[in-house]
């Protein structure tokens, strides 16, 4: 980990300190794990476990659906363990050799955003991600514990394309997904974790149940909006110390100083 990225960890481990989360369900992100890449979130095989079995032992892990369902009664359960979702994004093979026997072992449900294109037509994704094939998809789906959503079907930035072509590419990804897995998607995640525009974004809320997007911050078990859902990013250097802390809703200020950052850094592209 950098110099800056550690100073920001530690900045923000006092922060929480000084202002302590809103009870609430946290949302996990993953991307990639068996570390098979050098990117800051493709995870040690082992650091996943460690994780997972933590989840499964001292938290409450809901899936997405579950999890919805509180949210949208808006009352704090009485089972005070941290309560946990745990979500994929993308598509690669990684997912189904490396994360899937964890989650299984330790029976934890996720969510897997799919970006279709990548899966339909086995593009490479960006950073050497090999793209699942339909028939492992196939296999987290038989597992019980994967639930399938949608990530558009070309990886598009809602915030930057006109209605009728994000209408399509959700249109698009729920179909594929339907045709090939024979399940109808209910969650969107946004790619990038970037809120559509509003006539985008009114696209996404006619045709999901939820809807993520980035900030690590838990969502309060009182007026939380389906379809603005924030999700905690996990990066190798949190090892297991401040992935507990973003499971128990801390780590916020990290993910304001990065927004700024990402802000910056996707201003103009277009994908
Ligand atoms: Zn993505």
């Amino acid at each position: 980990m950098g110099k800056a990225a550690a100073a920001l960890k530690r900045a923000t481990v006092l922060q929480d300190r000084v202002r302590p989360a809103p009870a609430g369900v946290t949302i996990l992100i993953y991307h990639r794990v068996g570390a098979r890449t050098p990117m800051s979130v493709d995870l040690p095989t082992s650091l996943f476990d460690e994780q997972m079995a933590f989840l499964a032992e001292r938290c409450r892990v809901l899936s997405l659906t579950d999890a919805a369902e509180l949210l949208e009664a808006g009352e704090q359960p009485p089972d005070h363990r941290p309560h946990v979702v745990v979500t994929f994004d993308d598509g690669t093979a990684d997912f189904v050799e490396e994360a899937l026997p964890v989650l299984e072992r330790h029976g934890v449900p996720a969510t897997y955003y799919l970006a279709t294109q990548f899966i339909d037509r086995q593009l490479p994704f960006p950073d050497d991600g090999v793209a699942l094939t339909w028939d492992a998809a196939k296999e987290m789906v038989a597992s019980g514990l994967v639930d399938i959503g949608s990530h558009t079907h070309t990886h598009a930035l809602l915030d930057r394309i006109p209605p009728t072509e994000a209408a399509h590419e959700l249109d698009r990804s729920i179909a594929v997904i339907e045709t090939h897995l024979g399940v109808t998607p209910e969650h969107f995640a946004y790619p990038k974790a970037l809120l559509g525009s509003p006539q985008n974004e009114f696209e996404v809320r006619r045709r999901f149940r939820t809807a993520t997007i980035g900030r690590t911050r838990p969502n309060p078990w009182v007026g939380s909006d389906l379809h603005r859902l924030t999700r905690s990013p996990i990066q190798v250097s949190d090892g297991m110390d401040y992935f507990e802390r973003k499971v128990r809703g801390g780590m916020r200020l990290e993910n304001d100083v990065r927004d700024l950052v990402n802000r910056w850094r996707y201003r103009g592209a277009s994908s």
